[in-house]
């Protein structure tokens, strides 16, 4: 692997790698994909080929949804290194990297960074006590291990939180409550944004649906 040269050198196979890895193989560039995980998916299409044909399908049609892109990937020519970290890259495009516990140097023409985003989670008395974990991470102990625990409390904000309580539910566990910490009144900051949220009315309509389900299971 030591001092290769490639076209295009890809950091990150989630969605946004996996979509790049197949745009650059089109235009006939030789392009190598760089990940850190096992397998390709990212965060949200995490463990999917290990997760497909599950039953029953708890993770939700839009997790399916992504085997399209996982294969189109997984067809289109690019090379495909998992299990593998980029740790610098320098001004001359040296990406330094360790795989399987090895360093190695490759360089490349054009580098694209598609390393995605990471949990941020809000520090509370008690947050490092056992049983309590950031949302992110009860997801990917779901994806990953189909593992959860009953009676849980979710407490946060955001879409993640949303989705994680109605997957668990989805799994047949126990959810004790949702606490959703934005004010009361904070859903006006959001009206400037409608008319955009309108343009997307099946990602509105999967939000409605896990609300409806996480009110009625919790009522
Ligand atoms: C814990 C968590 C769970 C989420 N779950 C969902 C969900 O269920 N549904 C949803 O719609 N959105 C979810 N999101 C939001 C999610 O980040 C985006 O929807 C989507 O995954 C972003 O795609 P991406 O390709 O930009 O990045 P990511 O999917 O994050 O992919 C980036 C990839 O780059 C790898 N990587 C990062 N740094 C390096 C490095 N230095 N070297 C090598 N590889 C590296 C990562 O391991 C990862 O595989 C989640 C986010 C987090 C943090």
């Amino acid at each position: 692997m030591a001092n290769q040269h490639f076209q295009i050198v890809i950091i990150g196979a989630g969605p946004a790698g996996m979509a790049a890895a197949v745009t650059t193989t089109k235009a006939g560039l030789e392009t190598i994909v760089i990940d850190d995980q096992k397998d390709s998916g990212g965060q949200v299409y995490r463990n999917l080929q290990a997760n497909q044909g599950k039953s029953p399908a708890y993770l939700g049609q839009s997790y399916y949804d992504g085997a399209k892109l996982a294969q189109s990937f997984a067809d289109c020519g690019a090379i495909y290194w998992p299990d593998c970290t980029v740790w610098q890259i320098t001004d001359m495009h040296e990406i330094a990297l360790v795989s399987r516990g090895k360093a190695e140097l490759i360089t490349a023409d054009y580098i694209i960074i598609a390393t995605g985003a990471i949990e941020r989670p809000m520090p509370v008395k008690g947050w490092t006590l056992p049983g309590v974990m950031s949302v992110g991470g009860a997801q990917t102990l779901l994806k990953q291990a189909a593992l959860g625990a009953d009676d849980a409390v979710f407490v946060g904000s955001g879409p993640l939180l949303y989705l994680t309580a109605w997957q668990y539910i989805q799994a047949g566990l126990a959810v004790r409550a949702v606490i959703d910490i934005v004010g009361a009144k904070q859903w006006r900051s959001a009206i400037p944004f409608a008319p955009l949220a309108l343009l997307q009315p099946d990602m509105l309509a999967m939000g409605w649906r896990w609300l409806g389900d996480i009110t009625v299971t919790l009522r």
